[in-house]
Parts: C-alpha cells; structure tokens; sequence
C-alpha cells in the first residue's frame, strides 16, 4: 500500500485514484485495539443471545447435540449437506474406535441458481432426487441389516431453530439463498415430503448446522476441538457451552453437562464494525439488507463484490479503467472471491495475473502494471479487514470460555475446527487471519491455542451426530 502513498500528493485522475483507495485504507482500518473492541462486544452479545431467546443480534440457537462423537460409533450412515452453492450427499461406513470411517463415498452437485430463489417445493425435490440417484449406486461395502431403515444426518448451514435434534423452521435464508415459503417451516420436514414425493425411504436422524457438524467432525479426531468456525460462502461459528451458563435453556440438564451453541455470528453487527460506504450500499442492494453484517465483511459470497464496487467507483470517479467505465463492471457480482484471490496471491513481478484475471472478468484489454499494484492493495485492504475480524471472533469465544489466557500450571489445549473455501482455498486471507489470532492472544497462550482444518467435517459430522442419536444405537463397548 506503501508504494501507491508515495504518490498521494499527485493531481489530477490518478490522485482521485489513490484518495479512494486511501478513504478505504482508513475506512478498513482494524489495529489491534479496534479488534479487541469487537470481541469483546462478541462476548458481550453471547452472553446477551444466550440469557433470552430474541437478547442479541446473536441468536446463540441450541443445536440439542449434547454429545460430541467418541469415536466409538458404528454403521453405515447417509449425510446431506446444503449449504452454499453447492451441496453434497454422501454414504459413510463408522467402524468404530479401531478402524473409524471405513469407507466414504460422496457426489457433488451444484445448485441450479434459480432453485436458490424459487419455490421450497422445487429446492426440497431437487435434494430428493439427488439423493435417489445416489442411493442407486450403493454398492456392497455399504450393507444394510434386514428390516433396517436408512438413516440421514442433514447438514442445513443456514439459521434454523431447533425443536429437537432431528427438527426445525428455518428461521431465515443467508448467502443468496431467498426462498419465501421455507421459512418459518420445519426443513426436516419439508425434506422427508419431498423424499416421499420421489420415493426415498430414509429416516432424518440428525438435522445440524454446518459449524455443529464441523465440530463433531473435529472432535472425532481431536478432543481438543472446542469450537468450529466457517469461512465459505457465509461465515459462522459453534462451540461448546456449559449447560447451566444458558438461562434460556429450560430442558433438562444434560448428563454431559454441555450444550453444542451455534451463534450465527454471520449476524453480528456492532459499532466498533469498521464499515465503509461500499458496505452500507452492498447490504441496502442484497436480498438481506440490515441482515449478516458481519457475513458481508467477512465471507467469500462478498469479498469479491465489496472489490467490485471500489473499482466501479474509481472508474466511474478517475477513470481507472480510461475513459468509458468496462460495462461488466456494472453487474453485480462479476467480481468472485476466488478471482480476487488469484489475482491477490499473484507474485509475478508484472502481476501478469492480475491483468489476465482483469481481462477475462472485465474485458479490459490492458492495464498498467500502476493499476495492477492498485488492484492488490484493495484485495489487501478488503481481505485483511474480514481476515482479522474473524480472528477477532474466535478471540472472543475463547474469551468467553476462559481459554484466551494461560493460566499458572495449566496445560489445557483449544483447538478449532475450521472449513470453508475462503480458508481452505484464500491463502493471504486465513495467513492473516491466523497471525491476527495470534496477535491478540499474546505468545504464551496462542501456544495453547491450534487452527485445525477439519476438512469437509461438517458432513462426516453430520454422520456422526446420526450415528450417536441412531434409532438402532449401535457402539462399540470399551
Ligand atoms: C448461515 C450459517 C452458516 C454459515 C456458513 C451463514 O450464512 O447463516 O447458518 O453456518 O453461513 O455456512
Ligand atoms: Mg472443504
């Protein structure tokens, strides 16, 4: 960013050029104060969403998983798993503590984009089918017991309060998902109707976010595991609470003493936020507006978009892309996280990729290598912001567990479970996000503290969680 400040006293289209990027720089500022700030106001609102149903913009939502996997589970398990932009049915073979998941076997299928804004119906019986033509291919390593029904964990990564652990309404669509006639209904319902409708008997064991089945799925290889956090699509968190330190929960008290919260954190919003203009006019045009304000500055569904608009204004404004404004740059969008992650991770000294990524995104036919050093700093500036607020998050959970701090003669690990694309496929964004983590936690106690990639656990999770809740329990004993 250095290099383009050199230049901020020249005049003229260019010097409107660097004042926009440094208005952003200042606008996206978060020093180490600021992030502390906001998790401390994290922690604040947790506590605040889990006194009283409707106390937070954190909806704190009980998962009703009140046993993490052991290790011990057993069978042959379906799992489902909608929650981005593309979803996954998968069959799993448990063996037990020895010889844990067997076999796995899955099929992914993008969504159609209007089933994303359609009809509850059409979406549900999209899902069925999929699942049907997946169970036409179970082969012979997958054996079902005579008289036995199939089972499914389904992995819904959107909010959804909890009934039971097998049932739910959905309280609201994220992530581009708008579809009027689900919500406020019971998903697991809405699923086994479709599942009549295309004939698949299958009986929903387990309905579970997809931070509850990412933190099943960690906790499976790692009891360490206390927390799983999403950056993908939409961003979220869960993590294990203390049963009695929930006053709105009026069941029973679980044998375990504990209690799997999922925070929609995604929803967060706080005036410690550092926010920008570009922000305030993405949440006012999204299907969602004053909804997930943390989710739009954090996550890949609209990273690439927050870009888009700081470029459509410095060519609209300085003529950043010479005379004419690219017609592309117009459409919403355009612009994906993962473009802006190739073009960020470009170290090419003429940031060839940069250009190539501009070119085929916009058709601009050329760019300076001036404009090219640009564009990097705004993936800069846009990534790190999200990068260190989430850090700030998970600081914030810690906090709110006691863990943030290493205390005299205590050996206690933390571990996170992390999924996502923007984490697994943004380098620049979970480096930085990780660096941040450790900023805040001070050198003694982020050596207590691991990142874990629990790689596509939230549905093996789910499988798990259908596994321990099974109508024909089955575990192995030691
Ligand atoms: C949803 C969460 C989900 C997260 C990550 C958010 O938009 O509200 O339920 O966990 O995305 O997939
Ligand atoms: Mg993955």
């Amino acid at each position: 960013v250095y290099i383009v400040r050199r230049r901020m006293h020249s005049t003229g289209k260019w010097g409107r050029v660097i004042e926009i990027l440094k208005v952003l720089e200042e606008d996206c500022a978060t020093p180490i104060g600021k992030l502390r700030q906001v998790a401390d106001a994290m922690t604040v609102e947790m506590h605040a969403g889990l006194a009283s149903e409707g106390g937070s913009k954190l909806k704190m939502l009980i998962s009703f998983v009140d046993n993490l996997p052991s290790g011990h589970e057993k069978g042959f398990f379906y799992a489902l798993d909608l929650g981005g932009t593309n979803f996954r049915v998968m069959r799993v073979l448990l063996g037990g503590k020895q010889d844990r998941v067997v076999k796995q076997e899955f099929e992914e299928v993008s969504i159609p984009p209007h089933l994303m804004t359609g009809g509850s119906d059409e979406l549900f019986d999209f899902i069925a089918e999929a699942l049907a033509k997946f169970i036409a291919t179970e082969g012979e390593d997958f054996h079902l017991p005579e008289g036995r029904q199939r089972e499914l964990g389904f992995t819904f990564s959107f909010p959804v309060k909890q009934t039971s652990l097998s049932s739910g309404t959905l309280i609201k669509w994220t992530k581009g998902f708008s579809i009027e006639d689900t919500v406020g209904q019971d998903v697991v319902g809405e699923l086994i109707k479709a599942m009549e409708r295309v004939g698949v008997d299958m009986n929903v064991t387990a309905l579970v976010n997809d931070t509850v089945g990412t933190l099943a799925g960690g906790r499976y290889h790692n009891p360490d595991v206390v927390a799983a956090v999403i950056l993908g699509t939409g961003t979220n968190a869960a993590y294990v609470e203390r049963a009695h330190a929930i006053p709105k929960w009026h069941g029973l008290l679980p044998k375990s003493g504990e209690m799997v919260i999922n925070m929609e954190w995604g929803n967060f919003r706080s005036s410690h936020l550092p926010l920008t203009e570009f922000d305030h006019s993405l949440d006012f045009e999204s299907l969602n507006p004053g909804e997930q304000i943390l989710e739009k500055i954090i996550s890949g569904m609209y990273l690439g978009e927050i870009l888009r608009r700081v470029l459509l204004k410095m060519a609209e404004e300085a003529d950043f892309f010479g005379d004419t404004v690219p017609p592309k740059l117009r459409i919403p969008f355009i612009i994906r996280t993962p473009h802006m992650s190739a073009m960020h991770s470009d170290t090419s000294p003429d940031l060839k990729v940069v250009g190539s990524k501009l070119k085929d995104i916009l058709d601009v036919p050329t760019t300076s290598l001036k404009m090219r050093k640009v564009v990097i700093s705004l993936c800069n500036i846009i990534a790190s912001r999200g990068a260190r607020l989430s850090a700030a998050g998970i600081y914030g959970i810690l906090k709110k567990l006691g863990r943030d701090a290493t205390k005299e003669g205590e050996t206690q690990k933390s571990a996170i479970a992390m999924d996502g694309g923007l984490f697994e496929h943004y380098t620049q964004f979970s480096e930085c996000m990780e660096s941040a983590l450790k900023e805040l936690l001070g050198d003694e106690a982020s050596e207590s503290v691991e990142v874990i990639h629990s790689n596509d656990g939230s549905g093996v999770g789910a499988a798990l969680l259908a596994a321990s809740h099974s109508q024909y329990l089955e575990e192995d004993s030691e």
